[in-house]
């Protein structure tokens, strides 16, 4: 088993899916613990805003600072999360994988976050089939 704030932003993903939602999940985590766990809530809650690593960060609510945070997603972040971690001044980046969405690692790079890719088996699988099953909504989530 691999870290429990990853498996925990994996489960958050799988609890999405089975509520009929876009399966992402993250979690917001700081020395090893986790403080606060989401998952895409785009069609639960009608919010477009509300991707995994958005609804984690609302979850942990206020932090007077993300410096000593690692943020774990299932999936490399958009444009708007990378942007939100970017003015947070998170460290770090755990990303379960980028196979099906290539995000921005560029920039986050360039921003000197320090991004860990996992390339996990199972996130690619549910990405691969929700995105199959599911093309037009994923192509909402993603602005496609
Ligand atoms: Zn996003």
């Amino acid at each position: 088993m691999s870290d429990p704030a990853f498996e925990a932003a994996y489960r958050a993903a799988q609890e999405s899916l089975s509520q009929g939602g876009i399966p992402i999940g993250a979690a917001l985590a700081r020395g090893g613990e986790v403080i606060a766990v989401g998952h895409n809530e785009r069609v639960q809650q009608g919010d477009p805003i509300a991707h995994g690593e958005m609804s984690a960060l609302r979850a942990a609510g206020r932090q007077r600072s993300y410096r000593d945070t690692t943020l774990y997603t299932t999936l490399a972040p958009c444009a708007m999360c990378t942007g939100t971690i970017i003015q947070f001044k998170i460290p770090r980046v755990v990303v379960g994988e980028a196979r099906t969405f290539a995000g921005e690692f560029e920039l986050l790079r360039s921003r000197g976050v320090e991004v860990v890719v996992l390339d996990d088996e199972r996130c690619v699988e549910m990405m691969h089939t929700f995105q199959r099953e599911n093309a037009e909504l994923w192509a909402e989530d993603i602005a496609e």
